[in-house]
């Protein structure tokens, strides 16, 4: 192993997304002198590809309040997550709001998703670019302006530990390994939605057929050098679930249905209310034949939804078209779904529209409870084949309310913290849309400060 001191810091920061970037700025405002690694050659990992919506409370878009979006979380999370995390989300929300718009990350509106009784999502206008790059570009600008360095290119690889207290990591850099030490460190390297062995051992059996749409970065690096250190986790096996329909050809994420579109499998029917949350889709979907399905929707839908934050995100996936429905059914036919029944299934559905019932799956709404219903009848028309892919995982490392990694026995790690999706707990076994950008901002405030704390007394 080298000997490289040059990158000696009070807190080194392990990944560069919004949790590693906001921990960032936060613990160089509080004096402390910060390095982030980064193992990519470019920052951002999943965040940087995200819509990110951020769900958020008490701000000028949402003056819904804390008690009644922590109300909106806990049931979203089914009950059945870490409470304290999500009473400190609630609590911190409008706090981080604040600090972004001051920081010069702007939201314009906000979005009703399923699960929400207001519309929490925050949404940026993608009019620079897509919601996450913007995040992270700020972030990182203002990490840099604050003295922070970022190195990329260079992966932690295990946590260096004396007496049982973390005091830095050994990492890779041009294919050597370097220590580099510091008085806490904090992970912050994203998922593990990449990582097929973690998920052979948590997910449930099938889940390898998910398809990750995460950054390149999500092996869960984080997760296995906390684990090595005695780290308990939190939530593994639940948090393995798809997220996302995706166009297995090209990997790209495609949420048309809410826009309006119908899912419909290989034997031509539907199976799921579309309007429901993205992940319930994705479940019904790898239960059905080939575990595919297509989203069939028209022209209006189609413009509508570029108009939308996934619309200029969620971008690139391959399309059949057609002039007509006919036209469209025979083209989808050689992928090997049933024409007949589909083109049955798209006119009873739209009828179903006209007369305001469908009784087959009761959808209601575009989106959850928002957005009046469409039929598909505005040529020309379209299909994208999918499949159940991610955008993430919720179980990983345990923490407590300071973001401090909690052992097997419940206790910290003395200056460990750890932020975002390599932390485990906050969602417990649901989901509400716009947490996990939301979790990544909150959180990392929350280690970034109390790193900085540690480092400045030990
Ligand atoms: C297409 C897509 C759309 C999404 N849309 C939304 C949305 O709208 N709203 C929402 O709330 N969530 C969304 N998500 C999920 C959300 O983006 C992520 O959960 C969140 O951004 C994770 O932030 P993070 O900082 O924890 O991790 P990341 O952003 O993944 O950052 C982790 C970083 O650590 C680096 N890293 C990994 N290992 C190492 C190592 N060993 N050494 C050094 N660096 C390392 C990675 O390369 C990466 O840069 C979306 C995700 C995707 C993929």
């Amino acid at each position: 192993m080298q000997k490289d001191t040059a990158y000696n810091a009070d807190v080194i920061i392990v990944g560069s997304g919004a949790a590693g970037l906001m921990a960032a700025v936060e613990a160089a405002a509080a004096g402390a002198k910060v390095l982030v690694l980064e193992s990519e050659a470019q920052t951002g990992g999943s965040t940087r590809l995200s819509g990110a919506y951020v769900a958020l409370c008490e701000t000028p878009l949402q003056p819904g309040t804390r008690a009644e979006f922590l109300d909106d979380l806990l049931e979203s999370h089914q009950h059945d997550c870490q409470k304290d995390l999500s009473r400190l989300y609630a609590e911190e929300a409008p706090h981080t709001w604040k600090q972004l718009d001051g920081l010069g990350i702007h939201f314009v509106r906000t979005f009703q998703f399923a699960h929400m009784s207001k519309p929490w999502a925050h949404e940026l206008s993608g009019e620079r670019m897509g919601g996450g790059a913007e995040i992270v570009t700020v972030l990182e600008s203002a990490a840099r302006a604050r003295g922070v360095a970022i190195v990329a290119s260079t992966r932690a690889r295990r946590l260096i530990l004396d007496n049982g207290r973390v005091i830095g990591v050994t990492a890779e850099r041009g294919g050597r390994t370097f220590p580099y030490r510091s008085r806490s460190v904090l992970l912050a390297s994203g998922g593990f939605t990449r990582n097929r062995d973690l998920i052979r051992n948590f997910g449930r059996p099938g889940a390898e057929q998910i398809l990750p749409l995460t950054g390149e970065g999500s092996r869960g690096d984080g997760l296995v050098m906390g684990m090595a250190a005695g780290a308990g986790t939190a939530y593994m096996t639940a948090g393995v679930a798809p997220t996302a329909p995706t166009d297995p050809a090209t990997g790209k994420g495609v949420m048309m249905l809410y826009a309006g579109a119908i899912a419909v499998n290989k034997a031509g029917k539907r199976f799921c209310r579309e309007s429901d949350l993205y992940i319930d889709t994705c479940w019904a979907a790898l239960a059905q034949p080939d575990a595919a399905f297509v989203q069939v929707y028209d022209n209006r839908m189609r413009e509508n939804y570029a108009q939308t934050m996934m619309g200029k995100v969620l971008t690139g996936f391959d399309e059949t078209s057609a002039g007509l429905l006919e036209g469209l059914a025979t083209g989808i036919a050689k992928a090997g779904y049933d024409a007949d029944a589909t083109l049955a299934t798209v006119e009873s559905y739209n009828e179903a529209v006209r007369t305001g019932g469908d009784s087959e799956f009761n959808r209601t709404n575009l989106v959850g409870n928002s957005g009046e219903l469409l039929p598909v009848a505005e040529p020309p028309f379209y299909a994208v084949h999918c499949c159940a892919g991610t955008t993430h995982f919720n179980g990983g490392l345990s923490v407590d309310t300071d973001m401090a990694v909690l052992d097997v026995f419940g206790e910290p790690i003395p200056g460990l913290y750890a932020a975002g999706e390599t932390t485990g707990g906050f969602h417990g076994v649901g989901y509400m849309s716009g947490t996990f950008v939301g979790m990544a901002l909150i959180f990392g405030r929350v280690a970034g400060r109390n790193a900085a704390l540690t480092a400045s007394t030990s």
